[in-house]
Parts: structure tokens; sequence; C-alpha cells
């Protein structure tokens, strides 16, 4: 049964805590605005929640993961692949992995903190070659807000000036590792562009956040605040201005309307009671993720909007797009024997390879970048399983521990991430099947990869492999054939799902506006990936927090004119 509205209206009630969410609770709030905040997951802080300081040996179930931590038992991660009592299907015969996250503050909790901007081409890609679709806006609208994020959240790189790289406003990376300039040396002399990577760690404080001390557990949460999560940066500060109402265990259901068509507030299900709840609000902002946001648009029907709200054109839950991405790892014997030295470092890549080729001498459209791993950090539980797969390999006692000590550090990996076409099969809808344990429909998923995206990823195993033969080593596995996509990852296991609530100008192909506004209900917002017209050949979240800025600015503007 559902509850009577509550007497108070709030001015904005946003859904969701990840990144899209924290960045318009943080803007609106700043501006005066009477916020209130709904996350399905539970409070999650990292002064009080993270593993950063613990021992692998403390770990009981050693390192093991859990159902509820899927990243390991001392990740800073509640959720996963699949979620108890929240289903979800894919189409026979199709497979999509959808990762969820349930805790406040989403997946920027545990995310790989590289935090890149689109291009100017990554606006515009149909003008260059004629797929897909252009974004209603370009480059230049957007860049005034990556600096401000740069600014606020603070991010590390280099000014390299590359085409469709753009800078941003850098804080001095860290000095690479020793296996990442082998890798560099490879890379330069194969012609791949190889630079500092750009990654939202501290290396210089921000206020009160102190700079990174480099123990490379950035995935258990960091208790220091010196990397991106969306409650430390965003959502504590947010709430210290008293705007901003936080009620987790919030699972929305559907966004209401009133008689004049426009949003008016959203049913949940307060999960420690189980009851539905209502909120009023003036203005709706969706920032569940983009399959989610979509999920909710889909079950918020009525008579007035029978294919959903916002969803006249149909679009919602089309154009859903994931990147693409392979991995191969290999040995290499140059780094055998090291020298025992502390490589952790921030918790991810020093080094990267942002797309360095021309698409007009290739078989296939858009870029990937290249993402690395090795080296000595921290060894946990597991390290060196597979030490069969070295030469000589494997033992027993005195010859096993010489081996580890040997081998450790001697491995090198290298992730494609590829920026996929949008195509008609890849979509979600609701199953009529299919509820969760609160009775809410659930999304069915439909997914096929193109030839464009095979292409690109044979692309990739071959370029990983030319690195690693140019270091010296030997990968370890071969190949994997056509039939098996060349080692593609399936949809959705990058976890970069977009565009399924799409932006445009054209309201018969799009769902919002050029400011994430829904055509059809003028006080709803969307503010997570599910706008995004199209991926690039990097990851999206820096890019999901400046529009989440410049969405929140204009709803800042249009109530200051009186329109919302
Ligand atoms: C392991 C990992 C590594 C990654 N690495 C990178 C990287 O290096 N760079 C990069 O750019 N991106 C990376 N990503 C992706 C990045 O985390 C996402 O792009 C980003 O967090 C998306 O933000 P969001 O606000 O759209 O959604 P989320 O962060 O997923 O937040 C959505 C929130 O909404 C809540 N919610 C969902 N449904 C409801 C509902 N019905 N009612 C109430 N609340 C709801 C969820 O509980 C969640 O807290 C990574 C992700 C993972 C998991
Ligand atoms: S590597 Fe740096 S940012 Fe990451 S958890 Fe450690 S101190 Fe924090």
């Amino acid at each position: 049964m559902t509850r009577p509205l509550q007497a108070k209206t709030y001015d904005v009630c946003i859904v969701g805590s990840g990144a899209g969410g924290g960045m318009t609770a943080h803007v609106l709030t700043a501006a005066g605005a009477d916020v209130i905040m709904l996350e399905a997951g539970p409070m999650w802080d990292n002064s009080k929640d993270s593993a950063m300081f613990k021992w692998p040996y403390e770990s009981p179930r050693r390192g093991a993961s859990t159902h509820e931590r899927q990243f390991g038992e001392f990740g800073a991660n509640l959720g996963g692949w699949s979620l108890d009592g929240e289903p979800y299907t894919s189409a026979p015969g199709e497979r999509f992995d959808w990762f969820r996250s349930r805790m406040l503050g989403g997946r920027t909790n545990h995310w790989g903190r590289i935090s890149l901007r689109f291009g100017p081409d990554d606006f515009q890609r149909k003008t260059i070659d004629g797929l897909g679709d252009n974004w209603p806006i370009t480059y230049d609208d957007v860049a005034p807000y990556y600096d401000r994020v740069d600014r606020l959240i603070g991010v590390f790189g280099s000014k390299e000036g590359l085409p469709n790289h753009p800078d941003g406003i850098f804080q001095p990376p860290p000095r690479p590792r020793c296996y990442e300039l082998l890798i560099k040396k490879a890379a330069d002399k194969l012609k791949i562009t190889c630079i500092p990577s750009r990654l939202s760690i501290l290396t210089q404080p921000i206020g009160d956040r102190p700079h990174c001390h480099y123990c490379g557990q950035c995935d258990r949460g960091c208790a220091t605040n010196s990397n991106f999560t969306s409650p430390n940066v965003l959502i504590f500060p947010a709430m210290k201005t008293g705007k901003l109402t936080l009620k987790t265990g919030a699972m929305v259901r559907e966004v209401t309307t009133g008689a004049n068509g426009l949003a008016d507030g959203v049913v949940y299900i307060d999960k420690s009671t189980g009851r539905e709840e209502r909120v009023r609000a003036r203005v709706v902002v969706l920032a569940a993720s983009a399959c989610e946001s979509a999920r909710l648009l889909l079950n918020s029907r009525s008579s007035r909007f029978p294919l959903g709200l916002a969803n006249s054109s149909g679009v919602v839950g089309k154009y859903l797009t994931d990147t693409t991405g392979t991995d191969v790892g290999g040995f290499i014997p140059a780094l055998m024997d090291g020298v025992h030295h502390n490589e952790d470092g921030v918790g991810g890549m020093h080094l990267y390879m942002p797309w360095w080729l021309d698409n007009k001498k290739l078989d296939f459209p858009r870029g990937y970048h290249i993402e690395m791993g090795g080296g000595r950090h921290l060894p946990g539980y597991g390290v060196l399983g597979g030490i069969q797969r070295f030469p000589p390999g494997g033992g027993y006692g005195k010859q096993l521990k010489d081996d580890y000590r040997r081998y450790y550090g001697s491995t090198v990996g290298f992730s494609g991430r590829g920026e996929q076409i949008p195509n008609e099969n890849c979509y979600c809808e609701i199953d009529p099947d299919t509820v969760d344990q609160w009775g809410i429909p659930v999304l069915r998923f439909h997914w096929k990869w193109s030839d464009y995206e095979y292409k690109q990823v044979k692309h990739m195993q071959e370029t990983f492999r030319a690195i690693i033969a140019e270091m010296g080593g030997t990968p370890f596995s071969p190949m994997p054939p056509a039939e098996r996509g060349y080692g593609i990852s399936n949809g959705g296991q990058i976890i970069h799902e977009l565009g399924t609530v799409r932006m445009g100008n054209n309201p018969s192909t799009s769902a919002l506006n050029a400011h994430c506004q829904a055509h059809d209900v003028k006080n709803l917002f969307v503010t997570d990936g599910g706008p995004f017209v199209s991926q690039a050949d990097k990851n999206p979240t820096w890019t999901i927090l400046a529009l989440a800025w410049r969405t929140s600015d204009y709803i800042v503007e249009q109530r200051k004119a009186g329109a919302l």
C-alpha cells in the first residue's frame, strides 16, 4: 500500500547518489535549493568503513569475494553482477552483464578513477564517419564544466596537446614504475602513444583532503579522502549546507505526475519497513545509473504516458552501449629477479596509451585506449597463482618459494577499452513476466556486438601481443579465434553502460533536450550516463560529472526564472 504524499514539498528530489546524483546534490544545495536524495543502498563513509589500513592476512576469508562484496572482502563495494531479490533478464540466446552498486556513492566507491575528457570529435562522430548520431552539444559546451570538475575534485595528468584527448587542469602525475617504463620503451618503438595516466587521485592537497600516500589500495576506499568518491567530495559537503536530506535504503519505484502532466515526486520502498512512501518535489532528477533510470521511466506509466514517462519518442531503453574490451597478459623475462622495492604508487596505472591511429587507414571505425597492469604491489592472497605457466614453473618447498621471489613482478597485462557504435540490437525494456522482491517489473536486455566491435577487438589483441613481443616476453594464452569474438567482453562487462535516455534536439528521436531535460516533462531531468548519445574511446565518468554540473546549473537558472 502506498502511503499518502508527505506534506513537505522539496525543491528537488534526486534518485541515486553515484557520480551524477552526487554532483547534482552538490551544485543544487550550493545554490540554496532544498534537496532530498533517495539512495537504494546503505550509508557508506570511507573514513569509518574503509579497509585501507588492513593487511591481507587480516581477511578471515583470505581476500575472497563474498556475495555482498563481489570484488573481494576488503573492497569498498556493495553490490555486483547479481543482487539478491533484484533480478534482471536477457533475451533468449543473448547476454548482458549488469553491474549494480547498492551503497551511498554507488560505483564511485570502487571505480578505477580513470578520469578522461571526451574530445571535440567524440560529440560529432556522425559528421566525421556517418555512423550513429551527433550530440546536440559540442565539446565547447562541456569544456567549462570539465574545468570546474578538475578543480573541485582534482585529477593528475600531463599536458600533451594531443588531438581529441583534451588536456585538463592537472595536478602533477606520479612517476612511472619500472615495468611501466619498460612498456613505454616498447610502445615508443611501435609508435604507440604512451603518456602519464589521468586519474582523480590527489598528488597535491585540495582543502582538507591530503595528497595520496601511495598505498595502492584505492579499491578498498580511501580513508584519508585522497581520491574521488561521490560521498566524500560531493555528498557530505552538500549535507554540511543543511540543505540536503539523505534517505538511504530507499528503493524508488516510479516517478509520479500530477494532473498538469508534470512530475510531482516519486514513490519508493523503504527497505527497513517494506512500506511504500511518497516524496513530493517540484523537480525530479534521475541519477540511478543509465539502465536503472530507463527502468524507472518505463515503469512510470499512466494513461497520459502509456509508454512510460519521457518516452513519447519510444527511445527510452534504446541506444544502449558499453565499452568494448579484451585483455592479454604476458611473462616478461627482463622483469625477473628484480631488485626488491616498493612499487605501490596510486591505486591505478601511472601510464596509459590513448588512441593513436587514424581510422581511415583501418578496417573498423572509432578507437580504443590501452590500460596496463603489472608490478610489485603489496602481494595479496592468490599472488602468483598459476606459477606453473612460468618456465621452469611450479614445484615444491624451497624451489617454489625461490620461484615466487624470482617471478614476482615479471608479468604485465593490457586491457583495451574501445568505442561501440550504438546499434538497434542493443537495448533494454521491461520484462513483462518478472518482478523484483518489491513487485517492481525488471529489465530485460538485448545485446549483439557488430562487426565494427569485433574488428576493433582483433586489433587490440594484435597490438597487445606486439607490445609483449617487443618487451621480449610471451603471452600467457594464444589469440582467441574469430569464433570466440577475438576475446571480446560480454556486453555490460566493462561497466560503462550508457545511452538509454539519450539527448537530442528532435523530440521524436530523443528523450531529453540538450540540457538533459525531458522533452515531454519539463521538470524531469537525468544526470547519469543515460543522456549520452555515444560512447567514446574514453571512460565515461568525468563526462557524467561535467554534464551533471551543467544540467544542475540549468535547473538553478530555470528556477530563478520561475520556469520550474
Ligand atoms: C570496478 C569499476 C571500475 C570502474 N572504473 C571506471 C574508471 O576508471 N573510469 C570511469 O570513468 N568509470 C569507471 N567505472 C564506471 C563508473 O563507476 C560509472 O560510470 C559511474 O559510477 C556511473 O555513475 P552514475 O551516477 O551513473 O551511477 P552509479 O555510480 O551506479 O550510482 C547509481 C546509484 O543509484 C542507486 N539506485 C539505483 N536504482 C535506484 C532506485 N531505484 N532507487 C534509489 N536508488 C537507486 C544505486 O544504488 C547507486 O548508488 C567503473 C565502474 C566499476 C564498477
Ligand atoms: S593509493 Fe592514495 S588515494 Fe588510493 S587509497 Fe591509498 S592513499 Fe588513498
